[in-house]
């Protein structure tokens, strides 16, 4: 389902091209194409442009993988790893150590979350967060004497990772198939896209209503009090940008709170401004009990994740660690002192340079330029909020239908698009893009200049 572009372009191979052949196995990657068609090299990064081996610059229109908020050159993240790195390069946070960095960051995201919370835990990814989210899910069901109360219920094409746990979470075959997944306990409910799956003369809002009751129908089939957490994505980013309908928060959110299942929003894409407001949780007045971040955290500079945990998560987990003895969780970088200070420097500059706002304003810019490809022939439907954006291509509008071999106009396009200088991914026939939060409104013409550029190329080659 997750198709990257696995293309580089290029007849010759480098020499560093071939050593990556022979040593490196690449995640997401088709080990056998690969080594026939090398590895895209990348060599340097300038705010929202990266360079290959060949000097060939690009715009990076996925932000690396949805995550480098302040752009790919920024001084001020590396000077904050360098002061951090010569203070204390690395401490834990085990058995009641702590440090100033880890401290004054949990802070900020405490002030920053749009609900009240109560406490941060630091991870390293964004899998790690959530497979650390189920098991803590667990515990907290132990400790309220709820051992049945075990279930998580995620959606068909959601995201949260790769792990064994967190991989079970997401909803996409690719990450299943080969890898007997997923787990026991993990459930999945409808993707709420309704220009797919809504039906003949639903509106948004019936669709809408339709998805709750999907959900309360697998909570009820389940049992209610066999279920612990939902975990979902504001909006769904890696399954292909799938932006919420009119009033689905809501009525979801009125089924959990009705069976007392915990809301678990995974905002590692959406999270530090994507969409326009600092979370998309105000996005979409969603009130999550943890919160799961991850990429823009940082920007990706060095790994990080937090979760964000409110009271009713956190209180029954302190009193069970307190009947244990102590919590038996926990990693060695979890928190790490130059991670968390490049991800206060990082907030600190999305502050600062309003770049939340730039998503609001920029990204509207965005969807609208998008939006006027919506009569391509090649363009079945464009959708994205803020500075977030899917294209799904078609050959046949009414049907929606593309090419005989799913994937394959979206690689077409991204193929001739990467020709053209924009890095970008094609989730199957989905363009998605989501570039730094830093991008402006020329840029912003440039990229899409050379979407419309690329649609016509691939337009006329499927026509000869
Ligand atoms: N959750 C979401 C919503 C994601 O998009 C991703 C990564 N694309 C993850 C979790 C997993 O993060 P990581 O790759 O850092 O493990």
């Amino acid at each position: 389902d997750v198709t990257d572009i696995g293309d580089t372009m290029s007849n010759s191979i480098s020499q560093q091209g071939s050593d990556d052949i022979a040593f490196h196995m690449h995640p997401y990657t088709n080990a056998i194409t690969h080594a026939s068609q090398g590895p895209l090299v990348i060599t340097r990064g300038d705010g929202i442009y990266v360079e290959d081996e060949n000097g060939k610059k690009y715009i990076e229109a996925m932000a690396g993988l949805w995550s480098v908020a302040v752009g790919f050159s920024e001084q001020r993240l590396v000077d904050a790893a360098m002061r951090q790195m010569q203070t204390l390069p690395f401490y834990h946070l085990f058995t009641h150590k702590t440090h100033e960095a880890a401290v004054r960051f949990a802070k900020t995201l405490i002030d920053l979350a749009p609900v009240p919370m109560s406490k941060v835990f630091f991870t390293n990814s964004g899998s790690e967060a959530n497979d650390t989210v189920m098991k803590l899910l667990w515990y907290r069901s132990n400790a309220l004497g709820q051992p049945n109360k075990k279930k998580l219920i995620a959606r068909h094409k959601g995201y949260h990772g790769v792990t064994i746990a967190s991989a079970s979470l997401t909803g996409l075959p690719g990450n299943h198939k080969g890898f007997d997944l997923p787990i026991e306990r993990v459930l999945h409910t409808t993707c709420p896209h309704y220009w797919r799956e809504g039906k003949d003369g639903e509106t948004e809002e019936d669709f809408a209503t339709r998805m709750a009751a999907d959900l309360e129908a697998l909570i009820q089939k389940e049992g209610p009090d066999t279920i612990a957490a939902f975990f979902a994505e504001p909006v769904m980013g890696a399954g292909g940008v799938i932006v919420p309908p009119k009033t689905y928060w809501e009525k979801i959110q009125a089924v959990l709170n009705k069976y007392d299942v915990l809301l678990v929003a995974d905002e590692v894409i959406c999270g530090f401004g994507r969409t326009g407001k600092m979370f998309a949780s105000e996005t979409y007045d969603i009130k999550p009990d943890v919160m799961v971040l991850s990429k823009q955290i940082s920007s990706s500079y060095q790994p990080l994740s937090a979760i964000l945990l409110n009271s009713r998560m956190f209180d029954p987990i302190a009193d069970e660690s307190n009947k244990l003895g102590v919590l038996g969780h926990g990693f060695t970088a979890g928190g790490h002192p130059v991670a968390v200070a490049v991800g206060q420097e990082n907030v600190n500059i999305i502050r600062e340079r309003n770049l939340v706002q730039n998503a609001a304003v920029t990204g509207a810019h965005l969807q609208q330029r998008l939006a006027g490809l919506s009569d391509h022939p090649l363009v079945g439907e464009v959708r994205g909020v803020g500075l977030i954006a899917g294209l799904e291509l078609v050959t046949d509008k009414a049907a929606k239908t593309a090419l005989a071999s799913p994937g394959q106009l979206g690689t077409a396009v991204g193929r001739k698009l990467q020709e053209l200088g924009v890095i970008t991914r094609n989730i199957g026939d989905t363009l998605a893009f989501c570039p730094p939060l830093i991008i402006n409104a020329e840029q912003v013409d440039t990229l899409v200049d050379a979407v419309t550029q690329a649609l016509d190329a691939t337009q006329q080659s499927l026509r000869s």
